[in-house]
């Protein structure tokens, strides 16, 4: 799986960064591209990658400013004009149906595929065979939730190799022994499936946070996480502002990093006040504190 940022920026875009998006791509997991959030323009940001929007299988939006879903419309209406025609599902807070349905309609947009809004509230909001999606409200000026996905272990791989010296060819008996169940062979060996795969695969964590303040729910969701994205609006100096915007500095989204002991920081949401120049800065002050933190820019691509 690879986290690519498709705009980095906070409240309005920016020549150095967009608003915010970004994709994880889990081309080889599922053959899908989930998006969380879709700010102004994230489409044409698509167009300068190998993101293909048909791939985008679920849209996660975060909170409804219009940094965060403006881009919604444009993106759902093109997807059905570059032959999009598999189901795609939208969660978002409470309002979301409401905007992107307005929306659709006023503009005379019909999608050539099934789309599914799903106004979502605390909790499990999605579970398949192979991924669990929590979400949690963060403290912003509207309902901002923070969005935790949790990769369900794998089954170790099978042995074939020793299998094969053992002389047991491939066939029906394999996926039994993958499946850890005891085989009885024909000439009266018996095996036992836990002898033959190795150890779990630990699946991936991966946190991404709406708009918030330093809250402890930011904790809980980025709890041990492989990657965790954090807005951080602001330098450390400017925490004052940081509190009347409901928004974080880089220290304190370092700070929850730390108390969740996260693998990865990841800063996103960079106010357009601070240049290219400021980059540096903005990251020292967040390595100070946790120092495995990166700050993202737009087209930055970080494997998981
Ligand atoms: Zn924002
Ligand atoms: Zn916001």
């Amino acid at each position: 799986m690879n986290l690519l940022f498709l705009g980095t920026g906070a409240g309005m875009p920016g020549k150095l960064r967009n608003v915010t998006s970004v994709s994880l791509k889990m081309l080889e997991e599922r053959k899908a591209i989930w998006l969380f959030d879709c700010g102004e323009a994230t489409q044409h940001q698509i167009l300068h990658t190998s993101l293909k929007p048909g791939k985008i299988e679920k849209i996660f939006i975060t909170h409804l400013h219009g940094d965060h879903i403006y881009g919604l419309p444009g993106f759902l209406g093109s997807r059905s004009f570059q032959g999009g025609n598999t189901e795609l599902t939208v969660y978002g807070p409470k309002g979301i149906r409401e905007f992107i349905e307005v929306s659709l309609k006023v503009s005379e947009t019909h999608l050539q595929y099934p789309l599914i809004i799903k106004e979502i509230d605390e909790g499990i909001i999605f579970e398949d065979h192979q991924f669990i999606v929590e979400s949690k409200l963060l403290d912003h000026a509207v309902l901002s939730f923070g969005y935790r996905i949790v990769e369900k272990d794998k089954i170790g791989t099978l042995d074939a190799i020793k299998l094969q010296k053992e002389g047991i060819s491939p066939g029906p008996i394999y996926a039994k022994l993958k499946n850890g169940e005891v085989v009885e062979l024909e000439d009266g060996r018996i095996l036992n499936g836990s002898d033959y795969v190795g150890p779990d695969q630990k699946g991936k964590v991966i946190t991404i946070l709406g708009d918030t303040r330093s809250c402890d729910n930011a904790i809980k969701l980025a709890k041990d996480a492989d990657i965790l994205v954090h807005e951080a609006t602001f330098s450390e100096d400017s925490e004052e502002m940081a509190y009347n915007y409901f928004h974080s500095t880089t220290k304190q989204a370092a700070t929850i990093a730390k108390e969740a002991n996260v693998k990865l920081l990841c800063l996103t949401h960079i106010s357009s006040r601070y240049g290219k120049e400021d980059s540096e800065k903005l990251l020292e002050e967040a390595k100070n504190v946790f120092s495995n933190s990166i700050i993202a820019y737009d087209f930055l691509e970080v494997p998981i």
